[in-house]
């Protein structure tokens, strides 16, 4: 039996904030491969890693290529080389590309090494290190720097993925205003969503699918399936011409990126976790419009956070309540505060703890700590320092899921209309 060689090709690290775009070079290299007569074999592969790598330049995402490994593979090396050199944004110092080549069959190691890509972070050496213990042909230019992200790019096993359709600018119109017309993307979200998703926020009118950086990108489309990008880019239209589109296949919106940590001591800052807890105290907004609160368990507590760009989520966030157990999914920041993606309600308390009525009707105050309650109105007091349980009506559902505006929605997080697909 003749068992198929293929060649796999892994690049990061080519942009800047002033331009370009790895997914754009790819699809250059996967024009110039066309001309040559090399196919690819799979779709091309959009690989975002973990979201609190210092260097990234926006989604911390690589791209992988596969094609056969067959009298056309030095060719298609040099080719892939030349678009590197030709178009990566060397002149930023935060551009370090890195290009790696490996024929062969990705490992369990490899795929090891992917995942850590995603949760930890690598260095330089380390990376290039593993590269050379499976084989890898690795290029670096400059530091190098992008073959920790190539190597994770090709390594990655997909058990869940989705699909997102670039389309192009043509190169004099980079950097100037996108002129996509933004009625025909509303008709393409009625069309096809929940097919394709993050198209727009509603809550901001705010079309999602256009990038808002001078990178070549007009417009990209996140989907579950390419027959409905394709319905997508026929509905969508623009007053400028698209030079090119490319579909990847990508890890964007599986929730890969999120650990099930059974305790919160458990969780460690700069990894992405999904933990269960008890809120401690009412969300409050402070000074720049931040909400805090806290939730705990018998191992800890942690401080959570919505941002302010999260916006209205802020506004679901504020009705938890002291004794509200929820599940929490996001990432420790900076700061050591959980920045909250999503949550599900996993138990709502129905009562809340209010100072007693005196006989007369008025709601009492406390009379000091440790004081029990008195009243302003007919100056009865009481010893007991016990509050009483009322019943309260909730604007939360047990078992639902809240999650952030799409606007303010990490390339990684799961949406909920993507939850309980099978
Ligand atoms: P874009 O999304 O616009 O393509 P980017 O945000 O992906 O840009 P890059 O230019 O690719 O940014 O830079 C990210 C850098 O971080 C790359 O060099 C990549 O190799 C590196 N990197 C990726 N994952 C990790 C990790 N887990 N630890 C350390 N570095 C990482």
């Amino acid at each position: 039996m003749i068992s198929i060689k293929y060649l796999h090709i892994g690049i990061d690290d080519t942009d800047s904030p002033d331009g370009m775009c790895t997914t754009y070079l790819a699809s250059q290299i996967i024009n110039k491969f066309k001309e040559n007569g090399i196919d690819l074999v799979e779709y091309p592969r959009l690989i975002r890693l973990n979201p609190f790598a210092r260097h990234k330049t926006r989604g911390n995402g690589g791209v992988a290529l596969k094609i056969l490994n067959d009298d056309n593979a030095s060719l298609a090396k040099s080719i892939v080389l030349d678009e590197v050199e030709k178009l990566s944004m060397f002149d930023c110092d935060n551009t370090n590309p890195g290009v790696i080549f490996y024929d062969g069959e990705i490992t369990p190691e490899m795929e090891k090494y992917a995942f850590r890509a995603i949760y930890e972070f690598i260095t330089i050496d380390e990376a290039e290190k593993f590269g050379k213990s499976v084989d890898c042909e690795i290029h670096k230019f400059k530091k190098g720097r992008g073959i920790i992200g190539s190597i994770a790019s090709i390594s990655l096993p997909l058990s869940d993925y989705t699909y997102e359709l670039l389309a192009y600018r043509a190169p004099e119109n980079f950097g100037t205003p996108r002129r996509i017309d933004y009625e025909s993307v509303y008709e393409m979200d009625r069309q096809t969503f929940p097919d394709t998703f993050e198209n727009i926020d509603y809550s901001e009118n705010y079309i999602a699918i256009e990038p808002k950086t001078p990178c070549p990108v007009l417009y990209g489309i996140r989907s579950n399936n390419v027959e409905s990008l394709k319905i997508a880019q026929d509905i969508v239209t623009a007053s400028e011409p698209i030079d090119d589109w490319c579909i990847f296949k990508t890890n964007q919106h599986t929730d890969m990126h999120i650990q099930e940590a059974s305790r919160i001591s458990d969780m460690k800052q700069f990894g992405c976790y999904c933990v269960e807890g008890e809120v401690k105290n009412k969300p409050t907004i402070i000074d720049g419009g931040h909400m805090f609160f806290y939730i705990q368990d018998g191992s800890g507590e942690i401080e959570c956070g919505a941002y302010e760009p999260t916006k209205n989520f802020r506004k679901t966030v504020s009705h938890l309540l002291p004794g509200d157990v929820i599940k929490v999914y996001g990432g420790i920041g900076e700061q050591n505060t959980f920045n909250i993606e999503k949550f599900q309600v996993i138990r709502l308390t129905d009562v809340e703890y209010r100072n007693p009525v005196c006989e007369c009707g008025k709601r009492m105050t406390s009379a000091g700590k440790n004081k029990g309650f008195k009243c302003k109105k007919c100056g009865r007091k009481i010893d007991s320092d016990e509050k009483v349980p009322i019943k309260i009506k909730r604007n939360l559902k047990n078992a639902q899921f809240y999650e952030t505006p799409v606007s303010a929605r990490r390339h990684l997080s799961k949406p909920i209309c993507r939850m309980f697909k099978s």
